[in-house]
């Protein structure tokens, strides 16, 4: 079985990393959503939290699996036995960082390759960082998060409505 993890903070997971994972489930029969987290940084939902948002929207997919991880992705993969990373692309930034921790793990790690996957043109400008804003300043995020996903679970535990 093909098996790729797909890593990100996914703080919250939106449209445009639901479109990510479709393509890659074209190319892998499984793919694991890592949510990576940093416990000295706290972040707009707790990765427990993060957790069950993504759950939400892949609930229809049987051949997704959700986790959660600290420290570096390649050590992930090793513990997991994973040969392939998932990386979205947007913009030439996103090629420009992404290319250059793709090439650091490959040294790193001869046996993990990245595949990128470009947003496409609708979800391009999408990012965790639009839709929180979106969120904290009570507008309609409906639109840019997966079907599925409770809004209001992610208020409620974000905090903004205190
Ligand atoms: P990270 O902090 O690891 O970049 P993100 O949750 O911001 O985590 O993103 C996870 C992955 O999804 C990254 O590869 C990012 O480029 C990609 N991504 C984010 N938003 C989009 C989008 N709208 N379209 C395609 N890829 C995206």
């Amino acid at each position: 079985m093909r098996t790729a993890i797909f890593p990100g903070s996914f703080d919250p997971f939106t449209v445009g990393h639901y479109d990510v994972l479709e393509s890659a489930l074209q190319l892998f029969d499984k793919i694991i959503v890592a949510v990576g987290y940093n416990s000295s940084k706290k972040g707009f939902l707790t990765p427990e939290t993060r957790v069950e948002i993504i759950q939400q929207a892949v609930a229809h997919l049987p051949n997704v699996e959700v986790c959660t991880y600290s420290g570096l992705t390649i050590d992930l993969c090793h513990t997991l036995g994973v040969h392939h990373i998932i990386r979205g692309l947007r913009t030439t930034t996103d090629f420009e960082m992404e290319s250059v921790i793709a090439q650091a793990n490959k040294k790193m790690a001869p046996d993990i390759s990245t595949v990128f996957i470009p947003a496409c043109q609708e979800y391009s400008f999408i990012s965790s960082t639009v839709v929180r804003d979106i969120l904290i300043h009570n507008g309609d995020a409906a639109q840019f998060l997966p079907k599925g996903v409770d809004i209001d679970k992610i208020i409620d535990r974000s905090g903004i409505s205190k």
